[in-house]
């Protein structure tokens, strides 16, 4: 259930949620909503809540029942201009004549077959479960989140520019997002931690620093919530983010598709995609509809009228086999290593930062392992190996990066990381593939130069556990004719056809 509202200023919406606190019915959601009002900058916000106990109906005749799943609020903050699009959907929901797209109702049936299971594929399956697809997640590997997505730790946290670029607000809305859901779906301080991050920005390592201009004048109270200079004793560069957070997000992809509507089966590696025409002249309706049929080799994995490629650095290859002049988008695979230990072996008196630091590869400590207690550092980038081996040398070049992002912590450190390559190391090291395109944003919607019914949600970079998410919901929003998530113009930076030439 969809509800599209719009504010001026951001402080209003939360007079906005005072208002609807004053009837009784609606006091449960208030509640809820009042928990997530904060940071709203002008731009399209998407809050999502569940609802429990008495559900209030909406006596439009148009309107179909509340029931007690899940609703979504599409905040438009900011002078009703700016949202053109918004204004229309607005418009439509609230005169009750917002339509299932033509496309869609076309579809015999809701059934979907999703390519991959990493953080991109559990959330595109779980959000188009829950608009009542019945969804099918292949994988190769023998558990979910056998690819990237199986990386041990990773930060969640918002990108922040001088010019507020594209990237900075889909980050903000990703995390905004994958808040929610860690909040919903796992347990704070085993499964994530909503610690806050603090990001330092090294001279000549990383993008200069900065936040947009209004942030410090009209927009700072609100800014604030999304990140702020650290306070001393922080160093000079050094940014603080109060939503920034870690997270496994192997527990996280597992949660995701533990959804009655989805059907999850491993060691399915798809070889090939075949389109099946629709034809005419075929009398039975449930013969002759358009499908696509998952192939490995001459065996059908999976027939659906429509597939999402969610196979990260796989994607490509099956992309050709699909592509009516063979082409593919050229996503690179982007090796990566992190470096952890044991807080055991760490020298007693270890200086270790409050809380998760990154900026020039992260750290991050006193997390739950099935050995113990662990710190994690990394990542690096390998663009020549396209596979998750390990190698020493990756573990010298995380220690190299530690030492500018945490010098103190990394001294402490080096002699755990001398260790490594002797009989009883002492630091350990997990490697997966990433993948991404060259302007390093993700690939979401339609696969070009392909017959309908082929998406791809995947390239997800370094940020895909802030930004996988917000693609899932883009993609379901659109299927299904919801607001965005996000304003068109930032959807479209993700559009899969945003580059002219795809070859
Ligand atoms: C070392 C490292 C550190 C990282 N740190 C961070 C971080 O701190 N913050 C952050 O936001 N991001 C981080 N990332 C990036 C993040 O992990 C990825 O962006 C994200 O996990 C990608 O998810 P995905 O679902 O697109 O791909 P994957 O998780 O790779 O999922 C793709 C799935 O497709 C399956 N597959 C592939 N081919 C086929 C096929 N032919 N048939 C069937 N199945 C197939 C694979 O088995 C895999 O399970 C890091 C990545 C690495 C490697």
């Amino acid at each position: 259930m969809h509800v599209v509202a719009h504010t001026e200023q951001p402080l209003q919406a939360h007079a906005l949620i005072r208002a609807a606190a004053s009837q009784p019915a609606l006091l449960p959601l208030a509640q809820q909503l009042t928990d997530q009002c904060w940071g709203l900058l002008p731009g399209v916000h998407r809050l999502r809540f569940a609802l429990r106990g008495d559900v209030p109906q909406n006596t439009h005749p148009a309107s179909p029942p509340l029931t007690r799943d899940r609703l979504s609020l599409t905040l438009c903050v900011g002078p009703h201009a700016d949202w053109p699009e918004f204004a229309e959907v607005l418009r439509a929901h609230t005169t009750g004549a917002c339509e299932t797209p033509v496309e869609l109702a076309a579809l015999q049936a809701r059934i979907v077959t999703i390519i991959g299971a990493g953080v991109a594929g559990a959330g595109t399956a779980r959000a188009l479960a829950e608009r009542g697809w019945q969804v099918t997640v292949l994988d190769a590997g023998q558990a979910p989140a056998a690819g990237a997505s199986g990386l041990p730790v990773g930060v969640v946290a918002p990108h922040t520019s001088h010019d507020d670029s594209g990237v900075s607000r889909l980050s903000r809305a990703g995390l905004r997002l994958m808040e929610q859901t860690m909040r919903e779906l796992l347990i704070e301080g085993v499964d994530w931690g909503c610690t806050g991050v603090r990001e330092r920005r090294l001279p000549g390592k990383t993008r200069r620093a900065g936040v947009p201009l209004s942030w410090l004048n009209e927009h700072a109270h609100t800014a604030n919530d999304w990140t702020h200079k650290a306070p001393p004793p922080a160093p000079d560069d050094a940014f603080w983010h109060p939503r920034g957070a870690w997270l496994k997000p192997a527990p996280l992809v597992r949660a995701l598709l533990a959804h009655p509507n989805i059907h999850w089966q491993g060691n399915a590696k798809v070889e090939a995609l075949r389109f099946i025409p629709h034809e005419a002249h075929l009398s039975h309706a449930s013969t002759n509809t358009a499908r696509w049929q998952v192939l490995q080799g001459s065996t059908v994995l999976a027939e659906s009228s429509r597939v999402v490629l969610a196979a990260g650095p796989g994607s490509a290859a099956l992309i050709a086999t699909a592509t009516e002049d063979g082409s593919a988008p050229r996503i690179n695979p982007l090796r990566g290593q992190i470096s952890w230990g044991l807080m055991a072996d760490l020298p007693s008196g270890a200086h270790m930062p409050a809380t998760p630091v990154n900026g020039h590869g992260s750290f991050v400590h006193k997390l739950a392992s099935p050995e113990g207690p662990a710190w994690y550092t990394g990542a690096t980038y390998d663009r020549i190996h396209g596979d998750a081996r390990l190698l020493d040398s990756d573990h010298a070049e995380n220690l190299e990066r530690l030492k500018a992002l945490e010098p103190d912590t990394a001294a402490a450190l080096a002699p755990l990381f001398a260790t490594v390559g002797s009989d009883a190391p002492r630091v350990h090291g997990w490697a997966g593939v990433r993948c991404g395109v060259h302007d390093r944003l993700p690939m979401m919607g339609r696969v070009p130069h392909a017959p309908e019914g082929l998406y791809m949600n995947t390239a997800m970079g370094s940020r895909g556990l802030t930004l996988a998410l917000l693609c899932g919901e883009l993609l379901a929003a659109q299927w299904h004719g919801e607001p965005l998530p996000v304003e068109g113009r930032l959807a479209q930076f993700l559009s899969a056809t945003r580059f002219r030439s795809n070859a």
